[in-house]
């Protein structure tokens, strides 16, 4: 089934206490593209300016993905985000953001886009996310992330955009943020309220919640004891879980966790080294033995 991104294509400078690495490749729809290439065909939608290089273009090429739907803005400048882990590196902070050429983006998609069946909403502000779902009106299923910048910032077109997408996938903090909930399950089903089918809370190193009005349920994430630089370990997530319901070509409850299970693997490797280093090295047969051990891991 088509997958279809749309997200940021990002330079990003990372701090970690061990190590820094400057304007390497980043963006959520970056991470997700790469990642759900694995399972699927993507179409990814995005924004980059005049700096941004052919080689990451070529790349992303490289694993199929189509890139029929990045607009280069002469004379712009790519969106750029620095952040540094704490020690924990599971907490970051945001030490600049220039939105540049996403500021004033307003993604028109490609014919071939419009017919695509599920559609993945990366971190990107709620009002372009709304203007893809009036450009997308066949999708069958629609999932998005969002974060604290967006919760703060467009919290009115966020609220707009919950009541018409069918998943949501956000990380425990913004959950908290969202809801106003301490508690995670209480956030989980809070946010749910406001709109979504199911809401995928994740939490780092403690796996993911999901939350949907038949169930609960908790996964671990694969402990991994090699964390080099967690960036994009999210949109990973999300990559691998739409990938392979794209792949599957349905989303009932059973595939739905089997999905989740894919997410949480995809992201564990993903955290294994800067930028999308560790994925240019992924293997199929890598993702499928870590499967093997994290289902041996599940059973008691
Ligand atoms: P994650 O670690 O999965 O939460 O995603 C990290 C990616 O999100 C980085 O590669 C950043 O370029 C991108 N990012 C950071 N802030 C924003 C933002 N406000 N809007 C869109 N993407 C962002």
């Amino acid at each position: 089934m088509s997958l279809l991104v749309i997200g940021s294509v990002a330079f990003d400078s990372i701090e970690t206490p061990s190590a820094v690495r400057e304007q390497v490749l980043g963006g959520s729809a970056v991470y997700f593209s790469y990642t759900a290439s694995y399972f699927t065909p993507v179409w990814l939608s995005g924004v980059v300016g005049e700096d941004f290089p052919q080689e990451h273009v070529r790349l992303l090429q490289s694993r199929g993905i189509d890139t029929a739907g990045l607009q280069v803005v002469p004379g712009a400048k790519t969106f750029y985000w620095r952040g540094r882990y704490r020690p924990n590196m599971n907490d970051r902070d945001t030490l600049d953001l220039q939105m540049n050429v996403m500021g004033q983006y307003d993604p028109i998609l490609p014919e071939k886009y419009r017919s695509c069946k599920f559609l993945f909403l990366a971190n990107g502000s709620p009002q372009t996310h709304l203007r893809i779902l009036e450009q997308c009106p066949g999708a069958s299923l629609v999932v998005a992330d969002t974060m604290d910048h967006y919760i703060r910032n467009e919290p009115e077109d966020l609220r707009k955009l919950l009541k018409k997408i069918d998943g949501l996938v956000i990380n425990d903090g913004e959950a908290r943020l969202l809801s106003g909930e301490e508690n995670l399950v209480q956030a989980g089903q809070a946010v749910r309220a406001m709109g979504p089918r199911f809401v995928v809370v994740k939490k780092g190193e403690h796996g993911a919640l999901f939350f949907s009005q038949f169930e609960t349920y908790v996964l671990p994430a694969f402990p991994t004891p090699q964390v080099v630089d967690p960036t994009g370990a999210g949109d990973s997530f999300a990559g691998g879980m739409m990938g392979y319901l794209a792949r599957q070509g349905d989303f009932q409850p059973k595939t739905l966790k089997e999905a989740l299970a894919y997410g949480t693997l995809a992201a564990s490797f993903t955290v294994e080294d800067f930028s999308l280093d560790r994925l240019k090295r992924l293997t199929l047969e890598e993702l499928d033995q870590r499967m093997v051990e994290y289902k041996r891991m599940l059973s008691f």
